[in-house]
């Protein structure tokens, strides 16, 4: 399979697209078409467990890496104790709906479920390439520990990962921080997160650095994760059908609520359903950051900037620019890269895009409806959803149910997202229901843990001297 930017050109294969999911000019890495799962296809798939079936989906994209050495990656991801749960992503109905369990992974939250594929497969194409990689990133929480626990230990790829000293939880920082892999390195820098971030983009604009120290980045752009996702909608679809009658299977929807940010999790929930699994709606929610939901509501796309960008209680959804909408909207456009092109010279002019002549076709074409969800309307959804059921779910899940009750319809069953646990957030919890959950027996190692760190000042030059004599190869 081909890939081709979403402003023209081609890409090369996926392998290609896993280090560099950005195109010279500017768009993003996108299959040339999308594979189909037909009605017999997706039956085929419902013995296999979750690596195997990951084998298969993310084999549709990937198909210049061997099925042989694909099983072998997915196993690396999925099998044997990396994550909690046995069935890798659990179904648990709570109140009438469905909540997907996407944050049974080491660091406790959904993007662990990409991440843990994307080491396993980028150590993979370095090696056959004879290449190493340095990725530099940062991150306000999340993103940032996903990387590390899915790239620790590994032979071919260092992490240098600035976090922004003292404005991370306890246990954010315990999670990046105790980790002792000589090719982790932690650098806590004297700013905040966007001071963290320009610090990344300046080393990137520098093309000769970047190119002598193998810079690289493993951010929610990177199509490796995107397909990787799109595993857990066919899972869960799957599951929920198990019990529904032979004749009826293919034809038995269900909608997905996704608590969002950068648009990447519920754009591989719109490729699952463009491919053919049976989903009615995707329910996009959104925080007070609630540009996407604009979009979605008025065609109008505004992101904003870091001064208009709100630190909220559900903060991993806390995105004024969505870098994976331009995935959508090349798709919205009739997949034509000189109007997504077009549409994006528009936004650099103009700070906007207006698409508002698209938008009947956003929920009658693509079945995308959206909704904001408040800090008072997180605090009464784990409240409700704690007494109705006697469940805990974290802040980012809290949005997503809230949102998806808005859009409930009879006979379609809900599924929610759960995109992180509620341990990683104890004081939100704690002003929600008066107390916090008992921190369990790892929660206390973890927080224990001897940590290892690199305090710097917001100095280029000395972040260049680091990595300059920290780097691989
Ligand atoms: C990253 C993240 C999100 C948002 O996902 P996107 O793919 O950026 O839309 C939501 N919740 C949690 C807990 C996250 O870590």
């Amino acid at each position: 399979m081909q890939y081709i930017s979403t402003r023209g050109g081609t890409l090369g294969q996926y392998s290609d697209v896993l280090l560099e999911g950005l195109a010279p000019n500017g768009g993003l890495a996108v299959p040339e078409t999308l594979p189909r799962l037909s009605a017999d296809g997706l039956e085929r798939l419902r013995v296999l467990t979750y690596p195997q079936l990951a084998t298969e989906i993310i084999g549709l994209f990937a198909t210049d890496i061997p099925r042989t050495d694909l099983a072998r990656l997915t196993e690396g991801a999925y099998g044997d104790g990396k994550f909690a749960a046995e069935e890798i992503v659990p179904l648990t109905a709570v109140d009438g709906m469905t909540i997907v369990g996407l944050s049974e992974g080491p660091t406790l939250a959904f993007k662990d479920m990409a991440m843990q594929f994307l080491g396993e497969a980028l150590e993979y194409v370095l090696e056959k390439n004879d290449r190493v990689l340095n990725v530099v990133g940062a991150t306000s929480g999340d993103t940032g520990s996903a990387a590390e626990h899915a790239l620790r230990g590994l032979d071919r790829v260092s992490v240098f990962m600035l976090s922004p000293q003292g404005r991370m939880s306890a246990f954010q920082r315990a999670q990046m921080y105790s980790l002792q892999d000589a090719n982790v390195h932690n650098i806590a820098v004297e700013g905040v997160f966007d001071d963290c971030q320009n610090l990344v983009k300046r080393l990137n604009t520098d093309l000769d650095f970047k190119r002598a120290h193998s810079l690289g980045a493993v951010n929610s752009i990177n199509f490796g994760r995107i397909s990787a996702q799109i595993v857990y909608y066919v899972w869960a679809w799957l599951r929920m059908t198990d019990a529904v009658a032979e004749p009826e299977r293919a034809s038995f929807r269900v909608s997905f609520a996704v608590p969002s940010g950068n648009f990447g999790n519920i754009l591989s929930g719109h490729y699952a359903r463009a491919m053919g699994a049976p989903i009615h709606e995707l329910v996009l929610a959104t925080n007070e950051n609630n540009v996407l939901d604009e979009f979605f509501r008025t065609g109008h796309y505004r992101p904003r900037g870091a001064a208009d960008t709100l630190a909220t209680s559900s903060p991993s959804m806390d995105v004024s620019r969505a870098s994976n909408l331009e995935r959508f909207v090349f798709d919205l456009l009739g997949r034509d890269p000189e109007r997504t092109a077009a549409a994006w010279h528009e936004l650099e002019e103009r700070d906007e895009i207006d698409l508002s002549a698209e938008l009947g076709r956003f929920r009658s074409e693509f079945g995308i409806v959206s909704g904001t969800s408040t800090h008072a309307d997180r605090l009464a959804t784990i409240r409700d959803v704690h007494d109705r059921s006697g469940v805990t779910i974290d802040p980012h899940t809290a949005d997503g149910v809230k949102v998806a009750r808005e859009h409930a319809e009879a006979g379609i069953p809900m599924l929610v997202l759960e995109t992180a646990k509620p341990a990683k957030f104890a004081d939100l919890i704690e002003e929600a229901l008066g107390e916090s959950p008992e921190p369990d027996a790892a929660t206390r190692a973890l927080l224990d843990a001897p940590q290892r760190v690199i305090a710097m000042p917001d100095d280029e030059q000395q972040l260049r001297d680091y990595i300059s004599a920290n780097a691989l190869g």
